[in-house]
């Protein structure tokens, strides 16, 4: 099939190759002229595992082309919407003039039986309102709504293989032919029998946001049951294995740590409160603000963990901060815990040295006044405290005896439960976890 993909940025630059790989006709779209010419010449924007490969070979393949020329979307018989949908400056609520800019941008290129299908992560209600403008538009094209659940880190294979499929479509004639365009699109996972869900746009975009929720409320549970373990002198990486080992709970997600964070998690959850409140049901989700709160918390409880386990005033000292993506596998530094981390130890005076096999160049845009190295050795030698905030492999691989030789206290704050405390503490170190004693 001939698509285009509007807005190839994480989720977008991935659907575009990952459609291509499949075999379809792709051309992908952003405003953005260096992601483009990036991607025009086989380079990914960003890190993502297996996304320079895919990239490549369906450039190769002569069915992938980038352009920051909307009006080269014409032709194509689907068009996914991927832009941004970030939280609004100063409000909760997501903005959306990325959406509404790229649809209007498309309008003129539509043509009868066009299928627009979103992907970017939207406040219920938009949907409706998006299909009303391509309505009125006269150009016979419909809307779709097609909530995308990738992970960072794992995006190609979760795109070319995903959990689940979920369809947001307009009832009748419209909604078949939607059916039937997206089965096509989608033809190698249904194959693969996917399981499918076809409903309409409200719970196609509620899917997405609930979904969200529900993990971020997983993640905040275990970090709240962290808190009262810290005042108990519980071990809540013992309890979480404890209460995971019933299926109804399961043990995924449920790691205690320095919290969530990303371009997703938590503004969608900011972003979902804002709609429930526009809808007058703000107190059926309030407690997602107790989720955003507890999350925050971790960020702050790392911080205070590392200053306080100084032995030296915080201006004084050097802090080797291990990891700055949100998680590992990624590049993306979006409401990152790690980097919050960094940067608030910066903030009280600390010599902060920070590392990260793949996010510096993005923290460094965003806080220049941060001190990054590329060389483990360097961001160790000599620190006062290490503080590990990403679990990349590197990290948790990393080898205490050695580490000792080169720090001036071995003192490690381990900010995701990640580290063998009885290794590290053998080999001399204070090892400080979060809900453990
Ligand atoms: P991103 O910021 O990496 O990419 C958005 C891209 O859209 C940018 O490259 C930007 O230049 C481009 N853009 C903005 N306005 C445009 C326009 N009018 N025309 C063409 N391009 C335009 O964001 P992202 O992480 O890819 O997220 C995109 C959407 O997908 C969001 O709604 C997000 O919540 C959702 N989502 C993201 C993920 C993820 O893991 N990143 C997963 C699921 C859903």
């Amino acid at each position: 099939m001939r698509m285009s993909v509007i807005g190839c940025g994480y989720l977008g630059a991935v659907h575009a190759s990952a459609m291509a790989e499949l075999g379809h006709d792709v051309i992908g779209i952003d405003v953005d002229p260096d992601k483009i010419a990036h991607l025009a010449q086989g380079r990914p924007p960003f890190f993502e595992p297996g996304l320079s490969e895919v990239l490549t070979s369906a450039m190769n393949s002569g069915r992938l082309r980038f352009s920051t020329d909307i009006a080269d979307a014409a032709g194509a018989q689907v068009h996914f919407v991927a832009v941004g949908t970030p939280q609004k400056q100063g409000s909760h609520a997501a903005d959306l003039r990325y959406v509404d800019a790229a649809i209007k941008s498309l309008l003129p290129h539509l043509a009868a039986g066009d299928l627009v299908v979103g992907k970017s992560t939207v406040p219920v209600g938009t949907a409706a309102r998006l299909a009303e403008m391509i309505a009125a538009s006269g150009t016979g094209a419909s809307l779709a709504w097609n909530p995308e659940f990738l992970r960072e880190g794992f995006a190609v294979q979760d795109t070319v293989s995903p959990d689940r499929l979920v369809y947001g479509v307009p009832g009748g004639d419209a909604g078949e032919h939607a059916t039937a365009v997206l089965n096509e699109v989608y033809a190698s996972a249904i194959a693969a029998d996917t399981p499918l869900v076809v409903t309409d746009y409200a719970t196609a975009e509620l899917v997405k946001v609930a979904a969200n929720a529900f993990l971020a409320t997983k993640i905040s549970f275990i970090n709240a049951m962290a808190e009262i373990a810290e005042v108990s002198g519980a071990d809540v990486t013992q309890l979480a294995d404890a209460i995971g080992f019933d299926n109804r709970i399961g043990r995924r997600f449920l790691n205690a740590g320095v919290g969530f964070g990303g371009g997703c998690l938590p503004k969608d959850i900011r972003a979902f409160t804002a709609r429930a409140e526009e809808l007058g049901r703000g107190e059926s989700v309030a407690f997602l603000k107790e989720v955003d709160a507890i999350n925050l918390r971790r960020r702050q409880r790392v911080v205070d963990l590392a200053v306080s386990a100084l032995g030296r005033p915080v201006h004084t000292a050097k802090v080797a901060v291990l990891g700055l993506s949100f998680k590992p596998h990624s590049d993306d530094v979006r409401d990152s815990p790690a980097l919050d981390v960094a940067v608030q130890l910066r903030g009280l005076g600390a010599d902060v040295v920070a590392t990260d096999p793949q996010a510096i160049e993005n923290s460094r845009a965003r806080h220049p006044q941060l001190s990054y190295s590329t060389d483990l050795e360097e961001t160790l030698r000599g620190a006062d405290a290490v503080v590990l905030v990403t679990e990349w492999p590197e990290f948790r691989e990393l080898d205490p005896v050695w580490a000792a030789t080169l720090v001036r206290t071995p003192t490690i704050i381990d900010g995701r439960n990640t580290l063998n405390a009885a290794a590290w503490r053998a080999a001399g170190w204070t090892y400080l976890g979060l809900g453990r004693p």
